[in-house]
């Protein structure tokens, strides 16, 4: 009833309509977040497999939404990729993560999610060494996790600017591995010192045959690459036990800790180190 007073929309589907004003509004209440600064970072800890001893923690992004309560990054990253808005958004995210992990005891090393937009953007060498200037972060206690996407875009340019940032002296991972479109080839190709076994592979662990023989295969082409395994998505001893088995070097999962809020980690490090 209501088109037939805006006859210029008669004919839209009005789902579609529907969704292009929620994305719309999505993108407005996006930009307000970050003028007002509703994200905060929770960080999750990396433990190594044979000590437990915690060996870095992954920063991991939130909107503290003033109505909708505490929103996860799948409901607002991908809008902010398609809008360019994860560009200040990333640089916030860096800079914050930089600045928590100054701060923290034991000097742990802090990872940061680059998102392939982010990547893509010029300045974003500027903008790590930017970050490190400012917090005053030994670079090698920085991980920057970049997904298989980023190997899609332009090789040339994607090379280049890896070998920049590593020339500033942080650490480069390939997140996600084994989803999507995943190339061997990339690990010889790219310059990582790490690679993160998808949760897909380590929620198998110790039950499927085939997730075992290829968690197995991935550590020992690592090894042999000279780069570290850490296992994402650790949930059971069981797991834990049979990555051990395997040799990969490095665990994350809510076995350890779930992502908790910057203020926690003090003294969830302490704890943890003790246990
Ligand atoms: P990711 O980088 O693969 O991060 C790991 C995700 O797995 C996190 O979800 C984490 O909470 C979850 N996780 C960790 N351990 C377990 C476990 O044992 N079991 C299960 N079921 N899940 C586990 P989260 O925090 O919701 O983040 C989702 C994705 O959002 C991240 O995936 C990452 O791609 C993206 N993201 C998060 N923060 C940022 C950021 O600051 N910048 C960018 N560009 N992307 C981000
Ligand atoms: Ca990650
Ligand atoms: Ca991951
Ligand atoms: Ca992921």
């Amino acid at each position: 009833a209501k088109a037939e007073g805006r006859g210029r929309w008669r004919f839209f589907e009005p789902e579609m309509d529907a969704r292009m004003q929620l994305r719309r509004a999505l993108e407005t209440d996006l930009r307000r977040a970050l003028a007002m600064g509703e994200f905060e970072l929770f960080y999750q800890p990396i433990v190594a497999v044979a000590s437990r001893q915690v060996s870095g923690l992954e920063a991991l992004i939130r909107w503290r939404h003033p109505e909708r309560g505490l929103v996860p990054p799948d409901a607002f990253i991908p809008l902010a990729e398609e809008t360019g808005l994860i560009v200040p958004m990333g640089e916030w995210v860096l800079a914050r993560a930089c600045a928590d992990a100054v701060s923290w005891p034991g000097s742990p090393k802090v990872a940061v999610n680059l998102s392939p937009a982010q990547f893509a953007s010029r300045g974003l060498v500027e903008m790590v060494a930017q970050a490190l200037r400012n917090s005053k972060l030994d670079p090698a206690k920085l991980e920057l996790e970049i997904t298989e996407t980023v190997m899609l875009q332009d090789t040339e340019a994607t090379l280049t600017t890896l070998h920049r940032l590593k020339a500033l002296g942080v650490r480069i991972a390939m997140d996600d591995f084994g989803t999507g479109y995943s190339s061997l080839s990339y690990l010889q190709k790219f310059p990582f010192d790490k690679v993160k076994i998808d949760r897909s592979f380590t929620q198998e662990l110790g039950r499927s045959p085939q997730s075992n023989a290829i968690v197995r295969a991935v550590t020992d082409l690592c090894a042999a690459l000279d780069m570290t395994t850490t296992a994402e998505g650790v949930e059971t001893e069981e797991q834990l036990e049979a990555l051990r088995r395997k040799g990969c070097r490095e665990a994350q999962g809510y076995l350890f800790s779930k992502p908790r809020p910057a203020a926690d980690i003090a003294g969830l490090l302490d704890k943890l180190d003790r246990e």
